[in-house]
């Protein structure tokens, strides 16, 4: 087994709801340690940045647009296998199709604002 970090962010529909808290809560509960976390308001150009790789998706701008549409908690979360382990947390991208008990199942509002990033 070995210990990770990896970077987890708490979207704007998540933090507009008072959700930080209750989505910290799920991390902690499941054994991950949050080591790092700051409150930000990302602009436009980092937004575009951090999801480059989607540049060429019909989804792109709206994505940028949402990720800037309010503050998000950028953090380290560190803990066995943390990579993993926070993918089975957040749950299925789309809120939708999502496990019961995932943050984006419980949280997530739509396929866009499903509540956190992981990676
Ligand atoms: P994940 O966040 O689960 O790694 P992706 O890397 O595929 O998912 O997509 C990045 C983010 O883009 C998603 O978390 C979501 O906010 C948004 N997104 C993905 N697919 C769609 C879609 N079909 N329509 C709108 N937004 C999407
Ligand atoms: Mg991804």
């Amino acid at each position: 087994m070995a210990t990770e970090r990896t970077l987890s962010i708490i979207k704007p529909d998540a933090t507009r709801r008072n959700l930080t808290g209750a989505i910290n809560e799920r991390f902690e509960i499941r054994g991950l340690k949050i080591v790092a976390q700051k409150r930000i308001h990302l602009t436009l150009g980092q937004a575009q940045k951090f999801y480059q790789i989607h540049k060429e998706r019909a989804f792109y701008d709206d994505l940028c647009k949402y990720m800037t549409s309010g503050p998000v908690v950028v953090q380290v979360l560190e803990g066995e296998q943390a990579i993993t382990e926070n993918r089975s947390i957040m749950g299925a991208t789309n809120p939708a199709n999502a496990d019961e008990g995932t943050i984006r199942k419980d949280f997530g509002e739509s396929v866009e604002a499903n509540s956190v990033h992981g990676s």
